[in-house]
């Protein structure tokens, strides 16, 4: 279905509690949204870049300003794949709804649940954390992350494994050691961990795979993971051997399903990654979770996890530690009460 215009939307969502990351501390998320509109039909995006250019180099504000000026030439943008991504899922959702089709079918899930896991970030001191984790396990996760830093690494790491010691553990570096830091890093390799993510620089494919060399504990990536190119690069040198799935990243549900494909056909193992979703973006994440690849349990949490009361959709529940895979296209709620803008973009060249 040949898109007229999209709607270009910001709302601006309280957080259900602070997100703490190495940059600071993020108390709201103000999200773009893309609705494209065709013939009295319409489909839903929303886009993954944050509130700022910290994670990534993209960010909201880059996001809407490029789509306002380039949503009807957006293949011949280069770069941007956040932006991207929320314009094509945003078309393709117009698609899917056209054709009653669920991006579940559409992608080829095998699964109508999957598991849920939670990414805790770092703490002010161990029992801290301790007590994190242990109110994460009472809810149900059945797979816990812990963020990792030069300072806060083994020791967190071990208390963790030490209380809970037959939790589902894995631990995500965003690229914050260097590969000289191996032979601290292998201490990791006592802590009965899934993998470890991102430990080096997302541009370090060499130094991945000698550090895989190195641990025996899986290597994972995650922004280092751009397209199916990166992929095959990174499997082809030894890089990694589990990946990260993140459909913003890597410019939409379609490039993120041409990955899952390569990582399965090179036995890598896959699971779904998280970017504070709403809704909106957790039934992509959900659909994608589904897939027969995605052997790990993903950072898939329901709903209240980042946000007090989903006022985009219907809250998404997780039930014995399993999240429902969404059958239908997700209900978008009336949101005028957490709209900060909106306008309209005439897809003049077609999109
Ligand atoms: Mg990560």
């Amino acid at each position: 279905m040949r898109a007229e215009a999209v709607e270009l939307r910001r709302v601006r969502l309280p957080l259900a509690e602070p997100f703490r990351a190495s940059w600071g501390t993020q108390h709201d998320r103000d999200v773009l949204l893309v609705r494209a509109l065709a013939d009295g039909a319409e489909g839903w995006a929303e886009c993954a870049a944050m509130n700022e250019p910290r994670y990534s180099p993209e960010w909201v504000d880059g996001a809407h300003a490029l789509l306002r000026a380039h949503a009807g030439s957006i293949e011949s943008v280069v770069g941007n794949p956040m932006a991207k991504a929320a314009l094509r899922d945003a078309l393709l959702d117009l698609d899917l709804r056209a054709a009653g089709t669920s991006l579940a079918a559409h992608v080829g899930a095998v699964r109508t649940e999957v598991d849920a896991g939670v990414a805790v970030g770092t703490a002010d001191s161990v029992a801290e954390l301790l007590d994190t984790v242990a109110r994460r396990v009472d809810e149900g996760y059945r797979r816990v992350k812990l963020k990792i830093a030069p300072g806060w690494d083994v020791e967190p790491v071990r208390a963790v494994r030490e209380r809970f010691p037959d939790l589902p553990l894995q631990v995500d570096a965003n690229g914050a050691y260097r590969v000289d830091d191996a032979a601290h890093l292998v201490a990791l390799d006592d802590l009965d961990l899934l993998l470890v993510e991102q430990p080096l620089p997302d541009d370090d494919l060499l130094g991945h795979a000698t550090l895989a060399q190195v641990l025996r504990t899986p290597i994972c990536l995650d922004e280092a993971i751009t397209s199916v190119r990166a992929a095959k690069q990174a499997i082809t040198l030894g890089a990694c051997s589990v990946v990260n799935l993140k459909p913003g990243r890597v410019g939409g549900v379609e490039e993120a399903r041409r990955i899952h494909d390569v990582c399965v056909d090179a036995a890598v193992a896959v699971w779904v990654g998280g970017m504070l979703a709403t809704g909106i973006g957790r039934a992509v994440d959900l659909a994608l979770a589904a897939l027969p690849g995605c052997t790990l349990p993903g950072d898939l949490s329901p709903t209240g996890r980042w946000f007090a009361d989903d006022l985009l959709t219907e809250p998404v529940a997780m039930v014995d530690g399993r999240l429902p895979v969404p059958q239908s296209p997700v209900d978008v709620r009336d949101l005028s009460d957490v709209t900060t803008s909106v306008e309209l973009v005439r897809l003049s060249r077609g999109a």
